[in-house]
């Protein structure tokens, strides 16, 4: 038998053994799982778009039957009444952030929270309107920077600062912030970074930025629902996110946002604005006068988008009966497979034809690995040769494979499914 026949049996071997002794293997059954040539395929794409929760189509049609049924009363009648609709997402949220329950709300979308927090927490002044962020962030939040530094009539390409590297140890990161010292005015980095999957944990930046007298805030797109999170004891400043990466919220499902307990119920910090962000009991006697609701409900702007958070609601039943401990403890056991699984490839073949660009500490990532190409077309091959064996990855220029084992839904067959396509690829 061939050197990479035996791998190929081991990986199988050993994912049997792991999905059977695997206590969360009853939470795939909950999802909708797409197929290829009839079978399941290997979905490692959570990290884009989360499969859809069997339960989704389930709450949105109670929504449907409730205007049907109740109309205008369905906002303070019926199951959930709309009215209230946002609260019923603080305790499942809270958990997953560490934070409590009034420092968060499920509202709008990821880049236009970015600009709404902004809004209360970039005040540049003089000298002080430098933003820092990790190096080459996702594209929408550097927009998202550069336009406001605009606005703030600076210039944005020496307003905004990149970190020189991403693979930085913390107390390098945390150094560098305090480097930045009166210039620097706000600190947001990508909680995992998209590319890399490296998670930059907030405790000692948050530190180092407040000693410098900026805030500091997380764009959590790639973290939420991936790693457990205590923003709140961190003392992160603001935070936000998108629900339909590992939430698994359906696409462009509703955001949700974050601010430090300090900052609740203020009266006299920038914010921009709406109806929503009033207090609930007060709000429908229309005063001409802003009464803010308390914590992060203040920043909201609009009523609910009830059907779109009805399925983010379904989502995040399912992580609250879980939790997220449990589905990390899953989640660190399936990534390292794939890691020693991709470190077994690379020496059974004749030469190196990729390397791990995510940190091989798993304090400092989540569930994915980033692999680089040393040459672009075998990148692009294997890729290709992947999708079309039903192993649904990405592909990010110019050399870049993401793999996203989720633990909700996959299993540790998936792992080696993915392995031994990879072999095929590769042995070519
Ligand atoms: C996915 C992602 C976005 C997407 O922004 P939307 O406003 O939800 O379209 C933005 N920033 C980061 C870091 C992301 O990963």
């Amino acid at each position: 038998m061939s050197r990479l026949e035996k791998l190929r049996e081991s990986w199988m071997h050993q994912a049997h053994l792991a999905d059977a002794a695997d206590p969360l293997k009853w939470l795939r059954a909950h999802f909708h799982i797409p197929e290829k040539d009839g079978r399941p395929v290997v979905y490692f794409t959570g990290n884009s778009l989360g499969l859809q929760p069997r339960k989704a189509a389930q709450y949105i049609a109670e929504e449907l039957e409730a205007w049907r049924t109740l109309a205008v009363d369905g906002h303070f009648q019926g199951k959930r009444p709309w009215y209230h609709y946002h609260t019923f997402f603080s305790e499942h949220l809270a958990s997953l952030l560490g934070c409590q329950p009034q420092e968060c709300v499920a509202m709008g979308s990821l880049t236009a929270n970015l600009h709404l927090l902004l809004v209360s927490f970039y005040r540049p002044q003089g000298q002080k309107f430098k933003i820092l962020c990790e190096q080459n962030p996702f594209p929408s939040d550097l927009y998202a920077f550069w336009s406001q530094a605009r606005f703030h009539g600076y210039d944005p390409q020496e307003a905004v600062v990149e970190l020189p590297h991403n693979d930085m140890a913390e107390e390098e990161i945390a150094q560098y912030i305090e480097s930045l010292g009166d210039e620097l005015a706000v600190v947001v980095f990508g909680g995992v970074h998209y590319l890399s999957g490296r998670f930059f944990r907030p405790g000692p930046l948050v530190q180092a930025a407040h000693r410098v007298g900026a805030f500091f805030g997380l764009d959590l797109a790639h973290a939420i629902g991936n790693i457990p999170l205590t923003l709140h004891d961190d003392e992160v400043d603001f935070a936000c996110w998108c629900s339909y990466k590992y939430l698994n919220s359906g696409p462009g499902a509703v955001g949700g946002l974050y601010v430090h307990e300090k900052y609740g119920g203020l009266r006299d910090i920038p914010r921009f604005e709406g109806w929503w962000g009033t207090r609930s009991d007060t709000r429908f006697l229309m005063e001409r006068s802003f009464d803010p609701a308390p914590g992060a409900q203040a920043w909201q702007l609009s009523n609910a988008p009830v059907f779109n958070m009805a399925a983010h609601l379904a989502a995040l039943e399912l992580f609250s009966q879980v939790g997220i401990e449990a589905l990390r403890h899953k989640s660190i056991q399936l990534t390292g497979f794939l890691e020693q699984g991709l470190d077994q490839l690379n020496e059974a073949l004749p030469h190196r034809s990729f390397s791990l660009l995510t940190p091989r500490d798993p304090a400092l990532r989540g569930c994915q690995l980033s692999i680089i190409f040393e040459d672009e077309e075998t990148g692009q091959r294997v890729f290709k040769t992947l999708l079309s064996e039903g192993v649904v990855v990405d592909w990010r220029q110019p050399r870049v494979m993401r793999m996203a084992p989720v633990p909700s839904y996959n299993t540790f067959e998936d792992v080696a499914r993915c392995l031994c396509s990879l072999a095929d690829a590769l042995v070519l």
